[in-house]
């Protein structure tokens, strides 16, 4: 029987972490790091999401701010607020809620943000340094599943790890933190060939498709970690993952439960990210005052 990974109360230590580096961040630049959120519309599922990174900010002390912009926000007032954002002293992250209405391009909006800011991690400068092994923001949900995998003791040098779903939110940076990591990687996908086998080769196996249940106990290496970052429902209207968490748990040595594996990891990896674009800014800018 697998050990449950506890997303949960990882991530009230990480956001407990957090509020203990906010408060010795505010005493050495006399202010709190503050995280812009922008929402434009009234998505409900994105107006929930807003409302609890508001909530998980003001918590550890974070300066939260959410503008709150009508549907009918043009492209270019868009970019325009986020230009501003990227100028003022006080924003330390800017975080676009996603997705935005028709006719604003989401790839122009995250070229807009400063990648100095962007605690999204979806600039193609905090790609490329991610792949090159450059320090630099990473997406928030790829960096908790990290954590999640570090949690359970897992030696990944070496190790074999498959990731299935190759999104540049979350397959693609989870595959490049794992070989980053030196594990040998494996980036699966909706035309991979036998994914049953290709499955049963992982010594981690990340589940990251948007598909209910699709994994099953039988693709599941004996031992293996399990990492499900799937939020499906199912017929029942049930939350669910893309890992068949009944028949799965009983092959795995670790697995996260859906709810409560990766989600709770994503908000308190935005308030990590938050801080340390913060002090990164902030190191940066005395590094040019002392040049100049
Ligand atoms: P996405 O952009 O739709 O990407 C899905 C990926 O799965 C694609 O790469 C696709 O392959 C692949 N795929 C689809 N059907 C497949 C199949 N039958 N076999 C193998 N691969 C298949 O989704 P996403 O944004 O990465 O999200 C994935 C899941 O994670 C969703 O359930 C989402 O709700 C969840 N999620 C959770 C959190 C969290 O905080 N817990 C955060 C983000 C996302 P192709 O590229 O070939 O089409």
């Amino acid at each position: 029987m697998a050990n449950l990974i506890d997303g949960k109360a990882i991530s009230k230590l990480v956001r407990e972490e957090v509020a203990r580096s906010v408060e010795a961040f505010k005493a050495e630049f006399s202010r709190a790091p503050g995280l812009h959120v922008v929402l434009v519309g009234e998505d409900p599922a994105s107006t929930v999401y807003v409302r609890n990174k508001e909530k998980a900010a003001a918590e550890v002390g974070i300066a939260g701010r959410v503008h709150r912009l009508p549907a009918e926000t043009t492209e270019e007032a868009l970019l325009g607020l986020v230009r501003e954002l990227n100028q003022s002293g006080e924003v330390d992250g800017i975080l676009v809620q996603f997705p935005v209405p028709q006719g604003i391009r989401q790839q122009k909006v995250i070229e807009t943000i400063a990648p100095s800011k962007d605690v999204d991690g979806l600039h193609p400068e905090s790609i490329g340094a991610l792949w090159a092994g450059i320090p630099g923001l990473v997406p928030c949900t790829p960096r908790g599943c990290m954590r999640l995998i570090a949690e359970t003791g897992v030696k990944l040098a070496g190790a074999q790890a498959v990731v299935v779903g190759r999104s540049n939110l979350v397959g693609k940076p989870i595959a490049g933190l794992l070989l980053a990591a030196n594990a040998t990687v494996t980036l699966a996908h909706s035309k991979t060939q036998d994914l049953p086998a290709v499955c049963r080769s992982a010594d981690v196996l990340v589940a990251a498709v948007g598909r209910t249940k699709m994994i099953p106990g039988a693709w599941i290496k004996p031992g293996a970690v399990v990492i499900d970052v799937g939020m499906n429902r199912d017929e029942a209207g049930k939350l669910c993952g893309d890992v068949d968490f009944d028949s799965a748990v009983a092959v795995a040595s670790a697995i996260t439960p859906v709810p409560g594996g990766v989600g709770p990891m994503t908000i308190a990896m935005l308030l990590e990210n938050t801080l340390s674009a913060g002090r990164t800014r902030i190191a940066r800018a005395a590094t040019r005052t002392l040049i100049s």
